[in-house]
């Protein structure tokens, strides 16, 4: 039994499934062709939620810097736990997404 790819989630399925055991992406109907511009579409959506959500990160750690420069809470209140936990929280998140958004360029062909 031969082996392809699924063009979604590229891993390693049955060339006669007719749908991805791993993601459910469904291959019945679909020419090789369909197959590639389906997964070029799916990077491209997979693409756009992360810039997306790393720019939503990069606001929350924004609004966390802000706060804390505006308002500059005595350390150790709750106000200032607060304000350092989300600026470190969007800050990992950014970063997370951005890490995510390269891994899904390098894949690209
Ligand atoms: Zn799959």
């Amino acid at each position: 039994m031969a082996l392809a790819q699924c063009p979604s989630c590229r891993k390693r399925v049955s060339s006669k499934a007719t749908e991805c055991p791993h993601c459910q992406f469904v291959f019945a109907g679909h020419s090789e062709q369909d197959l590639e511009r389906e997964f070029i579409r799916i990077q491209q959506e997979k693409r756009d939620k992360l810039v997306s959500r790393s720019m939503l990160a990069l606001l929350i750690a924004i609004a966390g810097f802000v706060y804390l420069f505006l308002q500059q809470p005595m350390p150790e209140t709750w106000q200032y736990n607060v304000a350092v936990g989300v600026l470190v929280a969007g800050l990992l998140w950014f970063v997370v997404n951005r890490v995510q958004l390269l891994f899904v360029k390098r894949k690209r062909k």
